[in-house]
C-alpha cells in the first residue's frame, strides 16, 4: 500500500476508533481492517442483530433501535448519537444502508467526526442516479439514451418511452438494489409498470420520481474500481464483471471480465476516472456500465465500497478497506495506474438464505451449523457463525464465497470444488443453484449477459435443478450428528433430509464437533 509521502496541505487526522453504521459480513470485514490497523471499533447495531458475529468482535457495541432500518440502520441521528456516545472519531458506512446518504455522511461531518466516504458533495454529484447522468455527461462519457425530465406525469413518461423505443426500462430515481426497476415492453403494458415504478421507489426509498432508459437485451454488466485520495489523484483498479444476476441483483462477480479487450479496458478505466476526477471524488468508489456488441455505457457509479469488492482485492493483492481508512485519515497515496497489474483470476459468488427449489423463496431460521472449507486461494466472508439466526428483517445473504487461481477456468473449478465442500445447516441455501450455473457452458465461455440467469433457470422449471448425490462430508456429518436434518446448500429436491429450518435438530454425541456446536 502507499504511504504518503507528498504534502496535500491537508494535515493528517488521527482516528483511533471507528464506528460502524452497519452490519453482517461488511462490519465483520470492517472490524478485521481496523484490528489489523490497532484502530477500536464500535457496532452500532439493532436489537435484531445482538448476537451476530460483527456483536461477538466489536470492542464496544451501542443498540441504536429495533429491527425495522428506519428505526435503527436508516436512522441518521441514532448512528450519530451512537457513534458519539462510544466516543468514535469516523463512521464507516459499509454498503448499502446509509452508505451512499449524503446527509449522513454531511450529519457526521457536522458532528465532529470523520465519514469513511467521499465528500457529501461528491457523493450528490456522481451518487444520485440522475445528478451523475450530467456529471457524466460533463465527463465525456457515453450513457444509455432514455429519459430524465422533471414532468412525472404518466401521460408523459408513456411518450417518452415510445420516443426511446421499447423495450424500455423504468428506475426508480432512488432506487438501488435491483428494486425499483421494471422492463416495458411495449406501449399498452407502459402505464401500468411505470406507475407500478413510482409506488415502489416511494415505499421503498422515499421517492416516486423515477427515468427512463433504453434497455439493452444483451449487454454485460461491467464495473471499475476507482480510489481517490486526499490529493487529488486518482486511479481505476481495473474491472469486476457481474453479469450473473437475477432480478437484477448480482449473484456471481469475477475480475478480470473475460470481455474486455486492453484498449476497451483502458478506455473505460480512463472513463471512470474522469467521471470521478470530475466530482473531486476521495475514497473507494465504482462506475458501473453495460457493454453491448463493443460499445460501453455509463450505468451509475456506487459512492461507496462495493459487495464484490474482494476479487479486485484479490487479482491486485490491496486492501480496499485499510485503504478507505487511511485515506479518511489523510494517510494515503493512491497506488499510480502504472503500478497496478492484475494477476490471475478470482470469483465471488453471494450465497443466500434462500430455497433454490422453490424460486429462490427466503428461508430464515437458525443456522445450526456452517463449514467452509479452508484451502490455498479460498476466502469467506461471514457474518455469521453457528447459532446465529437468519432473520426476515434484512438482506438474505449469509456469506461470500471467494477464490482465486491462475486461470478463469482453474478458479471456476477451485469454486466449484469449494462450494462442493462447504456446509450450512439449518436453512436453505443458493448454492447448488450457483454450482449448476457456474458449470453452464454459458458461463464457462465467458459469452454470458445479464439475461443469462433469466433465459436458462426459470422459476417456472423449479430453476432447472436436479437432485444430486450427497458428499461425503454431508455424509459424514450426518453420521457424526446422528439424527440431522441437512438443509440448504447440500440438500437435493425432494430430499428426505428433512424439508426445511423448522425440522427441530438433535445433535448427540458428536465429540468430533467440539465446543462451537455448544449453542446449537
Ligand atoms: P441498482 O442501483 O438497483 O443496482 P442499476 O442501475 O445499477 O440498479 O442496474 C442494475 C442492473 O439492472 C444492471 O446490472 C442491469 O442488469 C440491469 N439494467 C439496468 N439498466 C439497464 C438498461 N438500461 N438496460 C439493460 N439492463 C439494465
Amino acid at each position: 500500500m502507499a504511504t504518503t509521502q507528498k504534502s496535500s496541505g491537508k494535515t493528517n487526522r488521527r482516528i483511533q476508533t471507528v464506528a460502524i453504521a452497519n452490519r453482517g459480513e461488511v462490519a465483520v470485514r470492517v472490524i478485521h481492517a481496523c484490528r489489523e490497523l490497532g484502530i477500536r471499533t464500535v457496532l452500532l447495531h439493532s436489537e435484531a442483530d445482538i448476537g451476530t458475529r460483527a456483536y461477538r468482535m466489536a470492542d464496544t457495541r451501542v443498540c441504536i433501535g429495533p429491527a425495522p432500518t428506519a428505526e435503527s440502520y436508516l436512522h441518521i441521528e441514532r448512528n450519530i448519537k451512537g457513534a458519539l456516545a462510544a466516543g468514535a472519531d469516523a463512521i464507516h458506512p459499509g454498503f448499502g444502508f446509509l452508505s451512499e446518504n449524503a446527509d449522513f455522511a454531511k450529519a457526521v461531518i457536522d458532528a465532529g467526526m470523520i465519514f469513511v466516504g467521499p465528500k457529501p458533495e461528491s457523493i450528490l454529484a456522481v451518487g444520485d442516479k440522475i445528478a451523475a447522468k450530467k456529471t457524466v455527461s460533463a465527463a465525456r462519457a457515453p450513457s444509455v439514451p432514455g429519459y430524465m425530465g422533471e414532468d412525472q406525469r404518466i401521460e408523459t413518461l408513456v411518450e417518452e418511452a415510445a420516443r426511446i423505443g421499447f423495450p424500455v426500462i423504468v428506475k426508480a430515481a432512488a432506487g438501488g438494489g435491483g428494486r425499483g426497476m421494471k422492463v416495458i415492453r411495449s406501449r399498452s403494458e407502459a402505464p401500468e409498470l411505470i406507475a407500478s415504478a413510482q409506488r415502489e421507489g416511494l415505499a421503498a426509498f422515499g421517492s416516486a420520481v423515477v427515468f427512463l432508459e433504453k434497455y439493452l437485451d444483451r449487454a454485460k454488466h461491467i464495473e471499475f474500481q476507482i480510489f481517490g485520495d486526499s490529493f487529488g489523484e486518482v486511479s481505476y483498479l481495473f474491472e469486476r464483471e457481474c453479469s450473473v444476476q437475477r432480478r437484477h441483483q448480482k449473484i456471481i462477480e469475477e475480475a478480470l471480465s473475460p470481455s474486455l479487450t486492453p484498449e476497451l479496458r483502458r478506455a473505460m478505466g480512463e472513463t471512470a476516472v474522469r467521471l470521478a476526477q470530475s466530482a473531486n471524488y476521495e475514497g473507494a468508489g465504482t462506475v458501473e456500465f453495460l457493454l453491448q456488441d463493443g460499445e460501453f455505457y455509463f450505468l451509475e457509479m456506487n459512492t461507496r465500497l462495493q459487495v464484490e469488492h474482494p476479487v479486485t482485492e484479490m487479482v491486485l493483492g490491496v486492501d480496499l478497506v485499510k485503504a478507505q481508512i487511511l485515506n479518511a485519515a489523510r494517510e494515503f497515496q493512491v497506488w499510480p495506474q502504472e503500478s497496478l497489474k492484475a494477476h490471475g483470476h478470482s470469483i465471488e459468488c453471494r450465497v443466500y438464505a434462500e430455497n433454490p427449489y422453490a424460486g429462490g423463496i427466503p428461508s430464515t431460521g437458525k443456522l445450526l451449523g456452517m463449514e467452509w472449507p479452508e484451502g490455498p486461494g479460498r476466502r469467506f466472508e461471514t457474518g455469521f457463525e453457528a447459532g446465529d439466526e437468519i432473520t426476515p428483517f434484512y438482506d438474505p445473504m449469509i456469506a461470500k464465497v471467494i477464490v482465486w487461481d491462475e486461470t478463469r477456468l482453474r478458479a471456476i473449478k477451485k469454486m466449484k470444488q469449494t462450494l462442493r465442500d462447504s456446509l450450512v445447516l439449518g436453512v436453505h441455501t443458493n448454492i447448488p443453484f450457483v454450482i449448476s450455473m457456474l458449470s453452464h457452458p454459458e458461463f464457462v465461455d465467458g459469452s454470458m449477459t445479464t439475461q443469462f440467469v433469466g433465459r436458462h433457470y426459470t422459476q417456472e422449471n423449479g430453476i432447472g435443478l436436479e437432485a444430486r448425490e450427497r458428499t461425503d462430508l454431508e455424509l459424514a456429518f450426518e453420521k457424526a450428528a446422528g439424527k440431522v436434518s441437512l438443509t440448504g446448500g447440500v440438500a437435493a429436491a425432494g430430499s428426505t433430509l428433512g424439508s426445511a429450518h423448522t425440522t427441530p435438530l438433535q445433535i448427540v454425541n458428536s465429540p468430533w464437533l467440539g465446543e462451537r456446536w455448544r449453542n446449537v
